[in-house]
């Protein structure tokens, strides 16, 4: 289903929407109990009172006096410009939908919130779920509310009786209204408001400032990512970068695809877990034609990823992006040291290694200057971690080159050194780098076509994300979350932007 925000403009010719929703001083001194109304809130039936097209002006809703046990305060309600105020249909523009039948305050929970009573248009016939068409009504159930955008912090419902339908075609369904998708209680306009703001700030903190539930919140996100995913432009992507995070405890990865084209970067696609069947999902939603098509593809040497990728898009530069690769020497330092560590204890000698590890990690311009009098104390001393952590410092260097050749003679006499030093984690990382040299070197000859730094970029923003983020147990919660800050998504255009 296509759907559609409700903004000011659509709800008629009075544009503004403080006149739309009655605040505007036009009070009419009567009383309508908002409980009252429950059976058939909104619904034009002869037996309530409420005015008929065709008696325009004539009746007036039936007072009926408020009994003690409800508690309800309600203020006197303001009348609006009936018909002329109406939602329009956007299956039928131009069309109404619904017609506005009271406003009023009433309170929830001792707050005060805004009433906005709707009733479909007369002599309407509503819209089945099934096909679309309009169709003869069946029956109208209960008055549901709506939430829509607050006003001044005060909380706004649309009151409306939704009718069934009798369908020839689709038996009984429950009408479709332009409002509100599906089973929702927040209206679209209100979803699209929450979405836009949980950009912007966590869920929790939009939940708390707009007075309503994280669950809420999650909702309004989904929306606007299964929309947004509906609608995404998939046509000239280049480069695709493809990454994995781990998330919960334990071995858990999801495997994350970026665009990382110049004029483009943005999370494309999540799946979880990252075999060989998890790479292989995103080429099918991706299409053949477009990973035919693809220049680059930028990934870690994880086994998997490298076999879908020479099946999927063989006649792509496939580059061992620099990201990965010290993210392997850096895991390899932290194994020698913990050993190590380990080790000295055992052996009764000076704690040395003791906090050392984010010493041995960093790069050196990025130390403090106690950081590097500490790194330059402890580089005297002939450490299996202070050896590793040299090599890792020295394959620096491998980055800096421009022609492939060189290069890869620099690999080479790299990989010779490491599998000289006894350190079984380094020699480790030397093998790996040896089997895929030709994918590493395509690094040199893809240089300057893609942006080299955006994977880290988008996996620091990825971790950030999920860590941020208490409350996203599930995949899909993490999912719509790292679809919905990373994913650029398109939006629908509306008339009006609330934030
Ligand atoms: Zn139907």
């Amino acid at each position: 289903m296509r759907p559609v925000s409700i903004s000011p403009s659509s709800l008629g010719p009075s544009t503004d929407f403080a006149v739309a929703t009655g605040v505007a001083p036009r009070p009419v001194p009567q009383l309508v109990p908002f409980a009252r109304t429950g059976g058939d809130g909104g619904q034009e039936r002869p037996g309530m009172g409420w005015r008929s097209d065709s008696r325009r002006g004539e009746a007036r809703p039936k007072k009926h006096p408020v009994p003690d046990s409800e508690k309800m305060e309600v203020q006197p309600h303001h009348r609006l410009g009936g018909e002329r105020d109406a939602v329009e249909d956007y299956l039928e523009p131009g069309r109404k939908a619904a017609v506005y039948t009271t406003i009023r305050f009433a309170k929830q929970l001792g707050k005060t919130v805004l009433e906005i009573g709707l009733r479909p248009r007369a002599h309407s016939q509503p819209l089945c779920a099934g096909c679309g068409q309009r169709c003869p009504g069946y029956d109208t159930s209960e008055p549901r509310r709506y939430e829509f955008v607050p006003l001044w912090g005060i909380k706004v419902f649309f009151v409306y009786a939704r009718r069934r339908t009798n369908c020839p075609t689709c038996a009984i369904h429950v009408e479709v209204v332009p409002w509100v998708q599906g089973k929702h209680h927040l209206t679209t306009t209100f979803s699209w408001f929450l979405a836009r703001w949980a950009k912007r700030l966590s869920w929790k903190e939009v939940a708390e400032a707009f007075q309503t539930s994280w669950s809420s919140v999650f909702r309004a996100v989904e929306m606007a990512v299964l929309w947004g995913r509906d609608h995404v432009d998939l046509s000239g992507i280049k480069a695709v970068g493809i990454d994995e995070i781990q998330w919960q405890r334990g071995h858990h990865y999801l495997t994350l695809v970026y665009q990382i084209d110049e004029h483009c970067k943005r999370l494309l696609w999540i799946g979880k877990d990252r075999k060989v069947k998890t790479l292989l999902r995103f080429f099918r939603w991706f299409g053949k034609e477009r990973g035919k098509v693809l220049e680059f593809v930028c990934s870690d040497m994880w086994k998997p990823y490298l076999l879908v990728i020479a099946n999927n898009a063989n006649q792509a530069l496939h580059v061992l992006d620099r990201f990965h690769i010290m993210a392997h020497l850096s895991k390899a330092i932290d194994e020698v040291r913990a050993a190590e560590v380990k080790d000295l204890k055992a052996k009764g000698y000076q704690p040395v290694l003791t906090r050392t590890r984010w010493l041995l990690l960093k790069r050196p311009e990025n130390l403090t200057g106690v950081q590097e009098g500490k790194l330059t104390d402890l580089l005297r001393y002939n450490l299996r971690s202070v050896r590793s952590y040299l090599l890792k410092e020295d394959f620096q260097l491998f980055w800096e080159y421009v022609s492939p050749a060189w290069a890869g003679r620099f690999l080479d006499g790299w990989c010779k050194k490491a599998m000289r030093s006894r350190l079984e984690p380094m020699k480790k990382v030397a093998r790996m780098l040896r089997a895929h040299r030709d994918l590493l070197l395509n690094w040199f000859r893809a240089r300057g076509t893609i942006s080299s730094g955006s994977v880290e970029g988008f996996n620091n923003k990825a971790k950030l994300t999920t860590r941020k983020a208490y409350g996203f147990r599930t995949f899909r919660a993490i999912e719509v979350a790292l679809y919905h800050t990373l994913g650029s998504l398109p939006e629908p255009e509306s008339t009006h932007r609330f934030c």
